[in-house]
């Protein structure tokens, strides 16, 4: 479960909102605790000396300026970083330097007869669902990359926005705004006609998807009989919530949600529900994406909306074992693909300040230092008897966030548990 650009003083100023209180979410009970380097693949046209790449924990706490760094990853290479164990150049989607495919997770999860999916908050082709699912030497290639997810891929769940029918607060409009995200209006027509889709599981014959849209589309299969494969394109242009209109800078829940779409957690339980009829198992990648679109837009209310459903996510996620799987078969992983927006407390720039607590219920005191990706260090939550793997991962010392792995040493333990002879 990846939450697009939040991190540690994203996640302090969300409980002290919620709770009043450091370290109340339920991910902060996790038995396992690490840090995790984000950084890309420079290319060197991108010229970003002399804060040339990796991550330096030296510099990174005696120049507050070090991680505001023009080549900090972006969703794509660390979604590729994450799903593949490869480093890459951002903007790239499931393919090495040389622009070659890399194998992922999923697939490899699909070779061990998993179940498979991805799930998103935002576009579900958008960079880092599709990091998980596609190959193709740029994000933007929207309409590829969700041709490739809906008719080449193995996955099955694809759940996220994009709807070219509806605007970002769910409204119907009389002018589609874009098929892009949806590959195009030949495939979204096949989509709706329930003929879309290649041959998932390999029998030589087709999977088509069944697509669903309305929330009560989405509640009606969170529970109870499925089909086999199920594309959720919910009822909203961009994101489920962050993009509504309304004051984008009030305290958070001012601005009434839209109802027509469901949350991540419904969309979380209907994909688990969807993947659960395999008995060898599943892979499931969760977004919790717009976090990440808040914190560009410096919109304190609005990323604590969004970190607070991503939230919910995750306890659905961790009930939902507990009551179908146990932990010792299922590993839960709970990070972020990089810190978005340098966020830390009033009067930090150039030392670093707490984020202040203003008891539950009131908007922390946040100072926002950039609008842009930075390079700081990702908190890692696990659990499930296969996490234990990250100790021998984390073998890199941060003075402040303590031990930490790299992000393609997610994939490399991933890999492992799925495959661990
Ligand atoms: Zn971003």
């Amino acid at each position: 479960m990846i939450s697009d650009g939040w991190g540690y003083n994203h996640l302090r100023a969300v409980s002290y909102y919620e709770y009043g209180k450091d370290a109340r979410q339920i991910y902060n009970r996790f038995p396992f605790q690490f840090a995790m380097s984000t950084w890309e693949v420079e290319r060197p046209a991108d010229n970003c000396t002399p804060l040339a790449g990796g991550y330096d924990p030296a510099l990174a706490w005696s120049n507050f300026n070090y991680v505001k760094y023009p080549c900090a990853t972006d969703s794509a290479s660390a979604a590729t970083a994450m799903s593949t164990g490869v480093k890459t150049y951002n903007g790239y989607i499931g393919v090495d330097v040389g622009g070659n495919r890399v194998p992922n997770g999923l697939e490899l999860a699909e070779q061990k007869g998993k179940a498979t999916g991805v799930v998103t908050s935002v576009e579900w082709s958008h960079a880092t669902p599709a990091g998980f699912v596609a190959h193709n030497i740029s994000r933007n290639n929207y309409a590829a990359i969700a041709q490739e997810m809906v008719n080449l891929s193995g996955a099955d769940v694809v759940m996220g926005a994009g709807h070219p029918w509806y605007d970002a607060s769910g409204n119907l409009k009389a002018t589609p705004n874009t098929f892009k995200y949806v590959g195009g209006q030949v495939t979204w027509d096949a989509l709706v006609a329930g003929t879309a889709g290649g041959d998932a599981d390999g029998d030589g014959v087709a999977d088509p998807w069944t697509l669903i849209q309305t929330r009560a589309e989405f509640q009606a299969l969170m529970s109870g009989p499925t089909p086999e494969r199920v594309l959720g394109t919910a009822q909203v242009s961009e994101t489920l919530q962050q993009g509504r209109s309304g004051n984008e800078f009030a305290n958070p829940y001012v601005v009434p949600r839209t109802t027509t779409v469901p949350t991540l957690t419904e969309m979380t339980l209907t994909a688990l529900n969807v993947l659960d009829n395999d008995p060898d198992g599943l892979y499931l990648m969760v977004e919790g994406g717009a976090v990440d679109w808040a914190s560009h837009g410096n919109q304190s209310g609005r990323m604590i909306e969004e970190a607070i459903e991503f939230e919910r996510a995750v306890e659905a996620v961790v009930d939902w074992v507990q009551a179908n799987s146990n932990w010792g078969e299922t590993l839960l992983v709970v990070t972020g693909d990089h810190e978005t927006g340098y966020l830390w407390g009033p009067g930090s720039n150039p030392t670093w300040q707490p984020i202040v607590n203003n008891g539950a219920g009131n908007l922390p005191g946040m100072q926002w230092n950039s609008s842009e990706h930075t390079n700081s260090l990702m908190v890692l939550s696990a659990k499930g008897d296969a996490a234990r793997m990250f100790a021998r991962y984390a073998d890199q010392y941060d003075p402040v966030r303590g031990r930490y792995l790299d992000n393609t040493e997610l994939a490399e333990l991933v890999f492992w548990a799925m495959d661990p002879e």
